[in-house]
């Protein structure tokens, strides 16, 4: 059994249900949901976007190995309406890494394990910078030390949170 958190998260369509059932369709075929975090909403990161973003981190307990729980989740996201084929054409269109998306989930720790394969980085590298997912994750495992850097959720966010505080003009 392991134990792993993931965050979900979207800016189109009915957030509040797609989550839901993301949530339920996660328990069914990854693992049982321990923890969930409440929704947040936040401005879309790394391009334009009017549609907020909202996010969800969960905990679950698996006993599947982690390309398993990868297949299982983007099976998931294909099933909630994500076609990264038109992903593609907004991002060629805009030159954004990142698009809208009904549905994203993404790994951020499998236990303690450290995965640095071409389909699946685990801890999620980008983590450490994203104060959207830090904030759902804090609510739920404040005190999970990331296995490369030793730091915990809650010391993370903390850390992240005083670095976006813009000075304000004299
Ligand atoms: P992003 O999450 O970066 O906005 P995608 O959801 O389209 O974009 O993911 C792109 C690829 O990232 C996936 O096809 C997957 O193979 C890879 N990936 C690498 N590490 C992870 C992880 N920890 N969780 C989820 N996907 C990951
Ligand atoms: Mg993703």
């Amino acid at each position: 059994m392991a134990r792993v958190a993931l965050l979900l998260g979207g800016n189109e369509g009915d957030l509040k249900r797609t989550l839901q059932t993301a949530q339920r369709l996660i328990n069914d075929r990854v693992g049982a949901v321990m923890r969930c975090s409440h929704r947040y909403q936040s401005e879309a990161w790394g391009f334009h976007s009017s549609q907020l973003f909202t996010n969800q981190a969960l905990e679950i307990s698996t006993d599947l190995n982690p390309i398993e729980v990868l297949d299982a989740i983007q099976q998931i996201e294909v099933e909630l309406g994500r076609n990264r084929a038109a992903e593609q054409i907004e991002k060629a269109a805009t030159g954004a890494r990142y698009s809208s998306r009904p549905i994203d989930i993404d790994i951020l720790f499998y236990g303690s394990e450290i995965i640095n394969e071409e389909r699946l980085q685990i801890p999620h590298p980008l983590l450490p910078e994203r104060e959207f997912a830090l904030q759902p994750l804090a609510e739920i495992m404040r005190t999970f030390r990331h296995p490369q850097t030793g730091l915990t959720v809650g010391e993370m966010f903390d850390a992240v949170r005083k670095r976006e505080v813009v000075p304000t003009e004299q």
